[in-house]
């Protein structure tokens, strides 16, 4: 089953239906990030741990990012078609919307009870019971006050994975607040080698990644105009450009892009393979602020959703028109 309007429900809420569930199906968002992953695989190993079936997935196309394979549980993963359809309990962990899932958006229909744990402001209320917060700096955060009140110990391959969503959402904790960065040193006390999974997370890339920053950087433009003023910086991967390397050394860009002190607002167009309905450009954009501009609402507006200093869209058109309808909803 999965209603149109979840009911909140709190964490203890969400330890008792997985503890008492016969089995259970984890899945995570489309492009999947360390904190959907980490918050699938830290569930999925301690439901393991308890002598519960489990499998955790995500939508094609189904391949792990080269630095999640460092994260413990990966045996847990299958592929789409795998996936068991009537799960006691089906959890999606980091999607704002049921369409982050793509084709397995129904598994939430045909399981038993469909459980969101979502930390995305603009969480559009999917599933059957829901624990949403959006003050959670990462999903994973929810999933440790999940573990907590189930009662399961973290051990350092839960507490791997948790540190995973949490470091990155949170830019490497330079975001972190007090409460992320308590919970950050609880998650190390349990002895993984927290510098080096951060590295292999954040700091670590192909080659191929500098020729590829050096063709995509040197196309940036900053326009001081838009956004009333407060100004944009954008640039725009071409497939050609990312010919060779991995989705994530080109979700790790706007990283990069973000930096200009002169704009307000920084966007990346990432161009996607078309298909027969949209034969030429399609986009994932990526939006970030520095805090004064919620672009969760822009990209709410525009088919996405997100953050507030951090959203996304998908997007169809030329690279011109997809900058033309954003500058429209950013204000002049
Ligand atoms: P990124 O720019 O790193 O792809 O995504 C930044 C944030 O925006 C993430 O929290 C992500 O969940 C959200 N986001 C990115 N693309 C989309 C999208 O197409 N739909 C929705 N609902 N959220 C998105
Ligand atoms: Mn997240």
């Amino acid at each position: 089953m999965c209603s149109e309007v979840a009911r909140p429900v709190g964490a203890d809420d969400a330890a008792r239906l997985l503890r008492s569930a016969s089995s259970v199906t984890v899945l995570s968002h489309v492009n999947p990030d360390a904190d959907t992953i980490g918050s699938a695989l830290a569930l999925a190993v301690a439901l393991e741990r308890a002598g519960t079936p489990v499998r955790a997935s995500f939508p094609a196309p189904h391949r792990l990012p080269r630095s999640l394979t460092l994260l413990p549980g990966t045996h847990l993963l299958c592929p789409p078609e795998e996936v068991p359809a009537d799960s006691a309990v089906a959890v999606a962990v980091d999607c704002s919307s049921s369409d982050r899932l793509g084709e397995l958006a129904g598994v939430l229909d045909s399981s038993g009870t469909a459980l969101v744990v979502d930390h995305h402001s603009t969480n559009t209320g999917f599933g059957d019971v829901a624990v949403v917060d959006p003050q959670a700096q990462s999903t994973t955060v929810i999933v440790e006050r999940i573990l907590r009140a189930w009662g399961t110990p973290v051990d350092a391959d839960i507490a791997q994975c948790l540190y995973a969503g949490l470091v990155t959402d949170t830019g490497g904790l330079r975001r972190a607040d007090t409460a992320s960065l308590r919970l950050t040193a609880d998650l190390l006390e349990t002895g993984f080698d927290g510098p080096a999974l951060l590295r292999g997370l954040m700091d670590s890339h192909p080659f191929a990644w500098l020729p590829m920053l050096g063709t995509v950087l040197a196309r940036a433009r900053l326009d001081p105009e838009a956004v009333g003023g407060r100004g944009m910086v954008h640039t725009a991967i071409h497939l050609e450009d990312a010919r060779g390397v991995e989705w994530e050394e080109v979700e790790s860009v706007i990283d990069i892009v973000r930096t200009s002190d002169e704009a307000e607002v920084a966007v990346v167009l990432k161009e996607r393979p078309s298909n027969d309905d949209a034969p030429r450009g399609l986009w994932s954009v990526s939006l970030r602020s520095r805090g004064t501009v919620d672009v969760a609402t822009v990209a709410r507006g525009l088919g996405g959703g997100g953050h507030r200093a951090a959203a996304g869209y998908p997007a169809a058109g030329s690279q011109d028109d997809v900058l033309a309808e954003l500058r429209a909803a950013l204000g002049r």
